[in-house]
């Protein structure tokens, strides 16, 4: 048991077997047609509408591509309320767009954005709300809808982290006016790099699609500002393929976070989320938090000492993008703003969390935590 040879990383990505893409690759090369709206880019947006249950998706070649460009499609400006507790990604689309982010506090209880906080930082200048549903488990999107309808303000999800989590057997990337994917190698379902924008009308999706390809409407009608966002044909017959193996990896994970919330439970000082019985998760990380009175080590203690046991948890997130020198002068950025999301930030580990851990490894992980 203490022995792990193996060296055990917060993700391994999802690949799917080589002698089925060469079979894609090869077909490619037939057609000699290899980006700009192929037909494997137009099978993958079809094939991803129907798993995910969205009417309509715009592939992009990235997951940040495509906050940047919602926040174009829907001509947002000002301020934009946020969360702090994300991966760089979002507030840097923000910042990119010449938007102000604010900050707002988190919900302890899932890492999410607290919808009790929006209000009192919404000013003449907000223009929309930008959620995370961090780990995959959904934002309050019914109560962040109501603040919306009553401000009058757009609302974005960065639906990163939420590639097929429902609730109520419904899709969360149905929420707000749009949701973001990502499609990076470390993600759930990846195409290596990529990322998706999803709506609810053609119009819009015809919108995104011209600016995400220069702004081109027709061969020479340049009708806005656009960018270049396209995802190439190789990335998406490879995106087609892992979808075949997405359901299996995903009930894999499942297991393996059930054998933790299993193993890890009564440890003092060790914490994790309760999971909602209404919501289907995608099991796309593994988070614990790390309380160094009880425990008996501090968070980072415990990092450092898990990796000479070969085990590469990764602190998700930390530290706080209010943090970084781009946005701690902020004021919303302050210490007494954001007192739910430093708390979690300074106690994270996302555990190692894919299809490809066995048994052994999670026995040995819960050993190596337990016995610390
Ligand atoms: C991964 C991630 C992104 C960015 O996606 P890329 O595909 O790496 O550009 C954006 N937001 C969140 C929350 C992420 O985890």
């Amino acid at each position: 048991m203490q022995n792990h040879e193996k060296k055990l990383l917060v993700t391994v990505p999802l690949l799917p077997p080589l002698e089925e893409f060469v079979l894609y690759l090869e077909d490619i090369w037939k057609r000699k047609w290899i980006t700009n709206n192929g037909h494997y880019h137009q099978l993958l947006e079809s094939a991803l509408c129907e798993f995910l249950e969205v009417p309509y998706i715009s592939l992009f070649t990235n997951g940040t591509l495509p906050i940047m460009v919602a926040l174009q499609a829907l001509r947002i400006t000002g301020e934009v309320i946020t969360t702090p507790y994300s991966f760089v990604a979002t507030t840097h689309s923000l910042w990119w767009n010449g938007i102000k982010p604010v900050f707002v506090d988190v919900d302890l209880r899932t890492g999410n954005i607290d919808p009790n906080k929006i209000e009192a930082a919404i000013t003449p200048k907000t223009t929309a709300i930008m959620p995370v549903h961090v780990y995959g488990s959904p934002c309050d999107t019914e109560h962040i809808q109501r603040i919306a309808d009553t401000y009058g303000l757009k609302v974005i999800y960065d639906a990163a982290h939420a590639f097929g989590v429902k609730e109520n057997g419904h899709s969360i990337l149905t929420s707000g006016d749009m949701s973001t994917l990502s499609f990076h190698a470390t993600k759930v379902y990846n195409t290596i790099e990529g990322g998706a924008l999803v709506c609810h009308d053609e119009k819009t999706k015809h919108r995104i699609d011209y600016l995400k390809n220069f702004g081109f409407a027709d061969e020479t009608t340049v009708i806005a500002p656009g960018i270049n966002g396209k995802m190439d044909e190789i990335r998406s017959a490879y995106g087609l393929l892992e979808l075949k193996y997405i359901d299996s990896s995903i009930a894999k994970r499942k297991q393996i976070a059930d054998m933790y919330r299993d193993k890890l439970k009564n440890i003092p000082g060790l914490t994790f989320f309760d999971s909602d019985p209404n919501v289907t998760y995608n099991y796309s990380y593994f988070p614990i938090f790390i309380d160094e009175q009880l425990f008996g080590r501090s968070r980072d203690s415990l990092y450092f000492y898990l990796q000479k046991n070969n085990i590469y948890g990764r602190r998700y997130f930390y530290p706080l993008i209010s943090d970084s020198p781009t946005y701690k002068g902020l004021p919303s950025a302050t210490k007494e703003n954001l007192p739910n999301a430093r708390k979690l930030s300074e106690s994270v580990i996302c555990l190692p969390m894919s299809s490809e851990l066995e048994t052994a490894d999670v026995e040995h992980i819960c050993y190596t935590i337990k016995n610390h």
